[in-house]
Parts: structure tokens; C-alpha cells; sequence
């Protein structure tokens, strides 16, 4: 078993990988920045370094002192958590040349999933079924351009091979703004990736965001943990997710995840991950692979009963897996709402200091969050200060939870999103399930207009 974890992150999953580091009697280091002294992990790890000013350029991202940290620490192994240099290749690679257990898959997994083209050729082989598309970059011949976009059928999508983040991609409707779309996202793909290759997709019009979670030993194990719906978004941002999907049987669950798991074998994945997919008309499409835990893993937490971050701990000390996919039966439903310091309808980031923080409580409710009493919030960083979870025997009983909690939570003296999510969680058409990714958006429009009097009635 590890010994020593240094969590090379900051705020709730920070936390939560100290806690599941405890939880098996692994000792932690807290690696933070000059403003997040205070950070509620910090003073329960056993023991912390500063690695830098504010600005995450210089601290979460500054990879020397995190090396420097677990070599000072005598640490064994190191989490990367989420966002950061979770995905980060060479990062990867620096931890493990350096002689440290990065907690992930391999360097060239996490290189392989990061550059897009080359994670849908490899997808495919596997047997993923994939979005339509150009099957590789795109040259500079416009009448090519043409050629492909023509045999996909407008509209289309043209992506950065190295996006992320929601950034780098642009909608063509019409042949006459195709060849303009291209070289625009090239030239802001280079800017922003360093990396001007790009490809091209079918664009589909109303799907979900429908992803299925994996976990695998590297030693030829892999099972999958069922799907989750993470189609309430907000500007390419996942603002509530919910497992299982609404509408998904289970044998469609295990064919899609059947397919994942021997994706997972095939690559020599090692780790926790997910398969994010769009789901339209009955059908998945592969989009990306994320290489690490997300955001919203305890909505699987809840409905699996499986430690994912645990799991992660294990898996990185070379265990093999326990869990046998007849292991894995879901229980209920389980929705998850991200809380974050912002003004609920400019979206503005309100860091501060909270005055008072009362947590929800009660059968089936989780709440993922470093703040305290007094805890300030600097400006630096994410707005997500924590996520309220919540499980029941159903959908409804999960809803009815949710809203409980909701009114609750109690977080003073910065602005949060509750006020949003309150209204997520009352709205009809959630209760409906199975929106799709424009809905929220397009309900937050309409809204708009009816507050400032624009909707012509009758
Ligand atoms: P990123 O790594 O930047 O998150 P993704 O490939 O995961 O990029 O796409 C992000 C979002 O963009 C998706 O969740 C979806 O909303 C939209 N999107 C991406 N590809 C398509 C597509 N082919 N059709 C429709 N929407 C898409």
C-alpha cells in the first residue's frame, strides 16, 4: 500500500482525495499557495508546502515545486485531482521519470486522449461508435473541405484537435462559411493550444451529454460503473448531472459499457476515466476521454455504492481490481448541483468571505465543500466552492431531496448559484428528464425575455 500521497490540487477534491487517503490510512501532503493557507484540507493533512504565489501559473501549475514537495516529503505517489496538470502529459511523465507514482493513467494514455484526432482513430478501432466526421485533420484545400463536409451533411463542426474546456469549435450551416470556419478555428487553435490541427464533425443538433465512468487495474481488468447525464449545461459547463440517465435500459447501459471497458483493455487505460459521449435520437456518439476523476463522480459514488477515488488509491499502488463488473449494481438516483460563488444571473465569480455556512443534512445527502465559517474565497481560482449530492430510492424522491437541501443550504456574505439550481431542480421539464444539452440555456432565455416584458403574448 502507498504510504504518502502529496493531492496536488486545492478545494473540495482536495479534500476528497484526503479523505479517501486517510480512509486507508495513507498519510497526506497538502501542496497549496500563498492564498490558500486556510484551505480546510490543508490543516487536516499531515503535513503541507506552500508552492507559490496566487496566480495558478505559478503554483498548481508550477511543476518543479510540486516535484520538489514530494521529494522534500519523502512521498510516494501523486493525485492530480481534477482541472490543473490532471490531463497534463508531460506532467505525467515528469512524476514518474522523477520517480513518483503518478495516480492516472500513463503518460502516453493521458497524450494519446489529449490529442483528439488521434483519440477518435484509436476509438474507432476499438469499436466506439464515433460522430461522423473527417476521421483525421483537415488539410488546407477548401474544394477537400468541401468535399467532406458535403458526404457528412451540413451543419458541421469544425473542432481544435488539441481543445478543451468548451473552447475551439465552430458550427458551419452553409458550404459558403466553410472554408472562412476553418481557418478561423485554425489560427485561434494555434493561438490558444499551440496546435493548429483540426477536424471535422457532423453537428448534431439536440443531443444529451450522456458519459460512462471506467475504472481499470492496467493489468487487464476493466468494468464499467454505468452512465451518468450531464446535459443541464451552461456555455459548454455542466451545471447538474444525475445518475443513472433517464430513459437508459440497462441493456443499452451494458452494451455501451461493455464496448468502454474493452476500449479500456485494448489501450492499456489504468485509472478511473470517462467516456463522454452525445446521445440523440437512441444512439451514442464518442467525443473525448477524460483521463482523471471528475467533477460530478459521486452521483456514481451514490447509485454503485464504489469509492471511485479509493479505487484511484489502489489501482496507483498496484493493486488489481476487486470489483468484477456482476459487482456493479446501481441503487436509486443520484443528482448532483454544483454550487458556486457567482451572481445566480450575471454569472459573475463573487469571491469573499463567507459569513456563515449552515450544510443540508438528512437521509441520501452529501455536501463536498471546503468552505467554513469565515473562510474567504480568493479571486484566483475556479467559482466552484462544492457540490450538494443527493440519492433516493428514485428519480422523484431524489428531486424532492434535492429541493429540501437546497432551501437548507445556508452559505452568507458571497452571492452563490442556489438560487439557480433551485430553479433547475423546480422546473417541469427537468422533472420530465432527458433534456437535452441547449435546454438549460434556452430556458434561461426565455425567462430573460419574460423578466423584461420582450414575450408577445397570445
Ligand atoms: P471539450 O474538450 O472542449 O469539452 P468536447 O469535444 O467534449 O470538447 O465538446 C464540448 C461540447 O461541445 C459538447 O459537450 C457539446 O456540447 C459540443 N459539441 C462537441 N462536438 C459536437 C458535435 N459533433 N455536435 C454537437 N455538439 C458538439
Amino acid at each position: 500500500m502507498l504510504d504518502k500521497v502529496v493531492i496536488a490540487n486545492r478545494g473540495e477534491i482536495a479534500l476528497r482525495v484526503l479523505r479517501a487517503c486517510h480512509t486507508l490510512g495513507i498519510k497526506t501532503v497538502a501542496v497549496h499557495s500563498t492564498v490558500d493557507r486556510n484551505l480546510k484540507h490543508v490543516g487536516m493533512a499531515d503535513e503541507s508546502v506552500c508552492i507559490g504565489p496566487g496566480p495558478a501559473a505559478e503554483s498548481y501549475l508550477n511543476v518543479p515545486a510540486i516535484i520538489a514537495a514530494a521529494e522534500v516529503t519523502d512521498a510516494q505517489a501523486i493525485h492530480p485531482g481534477y482541472g490543473f496538470l490532471s490531463e497534463n502529459a508531460d506532467f505525467a511523465e515528469r512524476v514518474e521519470q522523477s520517480g513518483f507514482i503518478f495516480i492516472g493513467p500513463t503518460a502516453s494514455v493521458i497524450r494519446l486522449m489529449g490529442d483528439k484526432v488521434q483519440a477518435i482513430k484509436a476509438m474507432k478501432a476499438a469499436g466506439v461508435p464515433c460522430v461522423p466526421g473527417s476521421g483525421g485533420p483537415l488539410g488546407d484545400d477548401p474544394a477537400e473541405n468541401s468535399r467532406i463536409a458535403r458526404e457528412i451533411g451540413y451543419p458541421v463542426i469544425i473542432k481544435a484537435s488539441g481543445g478543451g474546456g468548451g473552447r475551439g469549435m465552430r458550427v458551419v450551416h452553409t458550404e459558403a462559411h466553410l472554408s472562412n470556419a476553418v481557418a478561423m478555428t485554425k489560427s485561434e487553435a494555434k493561438a490558444a493550444f499551440g496546435n493548429d490541427q483540426v477536424y471535422m464533425e457532423k453537428f448534431l443538433e439536440n443531443p444529451r451529454h450522456v458519459e460512462i465512468q471506467v475504472l481499470a487495474d492496467g493489468q487487464g481488468n476493466a468494468i464499467h460503473l454505468g452512465e451518468r447525464d450531464c446535459s443541464m449545461q451552461r456555455r459548454h459547463q455542466k451545471v447538474v448531472e444525475e445518475a443513472p440517465a433517464p430513459g437508459i435500459g440497462s441493456e443499452q447501459r451494458e452494451a455501451i459499457g461493455k464496448v468502454c471497458v474493452e476500449a479500456c483493455l485494448r489501450i492499456g487505460y489504468r485509472g478511473a476515466g470517462t467516456f463522454e459521449f452525445l446521445y440523440e435520437n437512441g444512439k451514442f456518439y464518442f467525443i473525448e476521454m477524460n483521463t482523471r476523476i471528475q467533477v460530478e463522480h459521486p452521483v456514481t459514488e451514490f447509485v454503485t455504492g464504489v469509492d471511485l477515488v479509493r479505487e484511484q488509491l489502489l489501482i496507483a499502488a498496484g493493486e488489481k481490481l476487486s470489483l468484477r463488473q456482476s459487482d456493479i449494481k446501481l441503487t436509486g438516483h443520484a443528482i448532483e448541483c454544483r454550487i458556486n460563488a457567482e451572481d445566480p444571473d450575471t454569472f459573475m465569480p463573487s469571491p469573499g468571505t463567507v459569513k456563515r455556512y449552515l450544510a443540508a443534512g438528512g437521509p441520501g445527502v452529501r455536501m463536498d465543500t471546503h468552505i467554513y465559517d469565515g473562510y474567504r474565497i480568493p479571486p484566483n481560482y475556479d467559482s466552484m466552492i462544492g457540490k450538494l449530492i443527493v440519492h433516493g430510492r428514485d428519480r422523484d424522491t431524489a428531486i424532492a431531496r434535492m429541493r429540501i437541501a437546497l432551501g437548507e443550504l445556508v452559505i452568507d456574505g458571497v452571492k452563490t448559484n442556489i438560487p439557480l439550481q433551485q430553479r433547475i431542480i423546480a422546473d417541469v421539464g427537468f422533472h420530465g428528464g432527458g433534456q437535452n444539452i441547449h435546454y438549460l440555456e434556452r430556458r434561461m432565455a426565455e425567462q430573460r425575455e419574460k423578466s423584461i416584458g420582450l414575450r408577445a403574448e397570445g
